[in-house]
């Protein structure tokens, strides 16, 4: 299915080239990408939008650096990455990201969150959201007991690819700390676009500690929660869309790679 088609699993997904993109800022209750999961599945590892303007489309997300070069966090307005030798820093402005998504968060709801796993978090997340919200954004501010976090290595090799860098990832547990969580959940349909569910990165509180998260036990916490009825994304000239729709073998090795099921 193309992507131009409009309505997608309940969100209105618009394709937008770089220009139009630059000019497409400021919008309530929209998603916006850089590229897609396809592409980068398919070794699209460089994209053409800096991490500068990607702030300029949102203040909350996540994603990745180009060349995969570790896990990227969007919080307050400010990108911050965590990489495969654990570091945490600020990222450069000038940087470009293959792949990430922000929106511009305007939370709707916030509620307490009781003690819980990664299903059980995300379980009260969705308990929280709009009915009917087919894509949400979500911030936790949580104690967390335990997390499971993954990055991953810069990809110098000459035709790396997402699975080559999933087999270099690196996994860490961090455990008693006080942290933030920010993500998205998108419908089955986004398959090819996004990850399907719920996608989490996390970061402590003293920004010395975060990754995608692979497994998650809060104590208590607190989520704020907004759904998003637009997604835009802006492929790069050049870059195929690939299949969007559900796929279930692509679920599956996605399912392998972003949660080590
Ligand atoms: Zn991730």
């Amino acid at each position: 299915m193309p992507i131009d088609d409009g309505l997608i699993g309940g969100i209105h997904v618009a394709r937008l080239s770089r220009a139009e993109a630059a000019a497409d800022v400021g919008h309530d209750r929209e998603a916006f990408q850089a590229s897609t999961l396809d592409a980068l599945l398919r070794g699209e590892l460089r994209g053409d939008l800096t991490i500068g303007e990607l702030l300029d489309h949102g203040d909350l997300g996540l994603g990745t650096l180009d060349l995969l070069d570790g896990e990227l966090i969007v919080l307050d307005g400010e990108a911050w990455v965590a990489r495969a030798d654990r570091s945490v820093s600020r990222v450069d402005p000038a940087l470009r990201t293959p792949f990430a998504v922000v929106c511009r968060f305007r939370p709707e709801v916030e509620g307490p969150l009781g003690a819980g796993s990664f299903d059980q978090v995300t379980e009260q997340v969705d308990a929280l959201a709009p009915p009917g919200s087919a894509c949400l954004s979500v911030r936790i501010d949580a104690h967390v007991r335990r997390a499971r976090l993954r990055s991953v290595p810069r990809q110098d090799q000459p035709r790396p690819t997402l699975a080559d860098a999933v087999a270099a990832q690196v996994e860490y547990d961090a455990t008693d700390l006080h942290a933030t969580i920010v993500g998205f959940r998108f419908p089955r349909d986004v398959d090819g676009l996004e990850l399907p569910g719920w996608h989490l990165h996390l970061i402590s509180r003293d920004r010395t500690i975060a990754g995608h998260v692979m497994a998650l036990e809060i104590t208590a916490g607190t989520a704020w929660v907004e759904h998003q009825d637009d997604l835009h994304v802006e492929v790069p000239a050049g870059v195929d869309v690939g299949r969007i729709g559900f796929d279930a073998e692509r679920a599956r090795r996605l399912n392998r790679m972003e949660r080590g099921g």
